[in-house]
């Protein structure tokens, strides 16, 4: 097939409801990808932070064809090894006490917000179910994470919401605290980096604040690190650089480095809230995507996590050395960059593309860059240079 064959066949019978560039991808390798017709693309965006390890990496084929060949599903009637391997190295490495395991980011989050309801309900009883997050967040796409997401654009249309959603402002702890005085909060769900917010990190003093005035009450704190986890910020998650201790984690994205997968991880005091029959998904655990993730958690050894935040801080410091009047500021943490810019990040992004480099937008106003973790310093440079053109181009115009 050519790409235009692929474009129009998607077109022909895919439901339209992604907004697409024109790029079609047949093949990668480590973090250069490829089209029908040869043409390369430096990767700077990892699908959405989901090939965490590039493409070709050996242990994880390894181990994911080996799975398949062995056994690819049971269902969670009965036991697998790989689920429970990747649930021991998951608690072992962030000191939760269980995981939940599910498919995606929404579905790890739905799991988080049923957890939290649960727990409050089997402590206080009925009326204190209500979960608060923040203005800019973004929580998934099913109707109730839709609901949980802090951004207007996205409650239209689907009504009805599920309810039981409050707002409070983002680095503002007196907004935190004046929501949840209604006495009716059994959760505060948050993004450390608020990712399709457009890459905005929370201030630590906010982030450790609101985790004591949760923990003096008894509201649980809800981490989405379903973007920021897995090593994405240079530590295997996100909320390890803040010195809290989360109730519950989310994550999904990157942890199985392409496979469907994702899980909620729960702390010793709400470990014990789902019995069984309250929680279930079909393929949760699903072995081939444990085998990923196993794979994921050993290439992510310290070592590598170092590499993720220098690679990241030597991406920074290039862009902001650069001084163009096109870029408005340079955030993130570890290889999850925000590019702020004064031009239309999306005709940016297609610009960057026709010129052999994949990036992605978030919240209004930024580029976004999410390489693989294991991208080469080469690799980096190439699309360093890229991106300098591109939005040197745009800073004479
Ligand atoms: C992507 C994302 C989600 C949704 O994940 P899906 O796998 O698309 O359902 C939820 N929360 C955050 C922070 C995300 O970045």
């Amino acid at each position: 097939m050519t790409n235009q064959d692929v474009i129009q066949l998607t077109n022909e019978y895919i439901l339209n409801s992604y907004k697409r560039f024109p790029v079609a991808l047949e093949r990668g390798e480590h973090a250069t990808l490829y089209d029908f017709e040869g043409k390369s693309y430096i990767d700077f965006a990892s699908g959405i932070g989901v090939c965490s390890l590039g493409y070709g990496n050996e242990n994880w084929l390894a181990a994911i064809t080996a799975q398949a060949k062995k056994l690819p599903h049971t269902s969670n009637l009965y036991y697998t090894e790989p689920a429970a391997q990747a649930a021991k190295l998951l608690c072992d490495r962030t000191g939760m006490k269980g995981v939940f395991f599910c498919n995606s980011g929404a579905e790890a989050n739905e799991g988080a917000i049923k957890l939290a309801r649960k727990y409050s309900y089997d402590k206080y009883g009925a009326g204190r179910s209500d979960i608060v997050t923040l203005h800019h967040s973004f929580h998934g796409r099913t109707i109730t994470t839709l609901a949980a997401t802090g951004q207007d654009v996205f409650h239209d249309f689907f009504f009805p919401f599920t309810e039981g959603f409050l707002y409070a402002e983002p680095d503002d702890v007196a907004s935190v605290k004046s929501v949840c005085s209604c006495g009716t909060v059994c959760a505060v769900m948050m993004e450390l980096i608020q990712g399709e917010g457009g890459v905005l990190p929370l201030d630590k003093a906010f982030i450790q604040e609101v985790a004591q005035f949760c923990k003096d009450r008894d509201i649980l704190l809800l981490i989405d690190e379903v973007q920021t986890g897995v090593g994405r910020t240079g530590t295997l998650f996100c909320f390890q650089q803040f010195g809290i201790k989360p109730d519950v984690v989310s994550f999904a994205k990157g942890i199985a480095a392409g496979l469907p997968f994702g899980g909620v991880l729960a702390s010793a005091s709400c470990a014990g809230v789902f019995s069984p029959g309250t929680h279930a998904t079909t393929f949760g655990g699903n072995p081939i995507c444990a085998a990923g993730a196993i794979a994921v958690l050993g290439e992510l050894t310290p070592e590598l996590l170092a590499e993720v935040a220098e690679k990241g801080e030597y991406l920074r410091s290039a862009i902001a050395s650069w001084k163009l009047p096109v870029v408005s500021s340079v955030r993130g943490l570890g290889l999850m960059i925000g590019v702020g810019v004064t031009c239309s990040h999306r005709e940016a992004v297609g610009a960057l593309m026709d010129n052999g480099l994949l990036a992605l937008t978030a919240g209004e106003d930024t580029i976004r860059l999410m390489p693989p973790l294991t991208i080469s310093k080469a690799e980096i440079d190439a699309g360093l240079a890229i991106l300098k053109q591109i939005l040197t181009g745009y800073s004479s115009k």
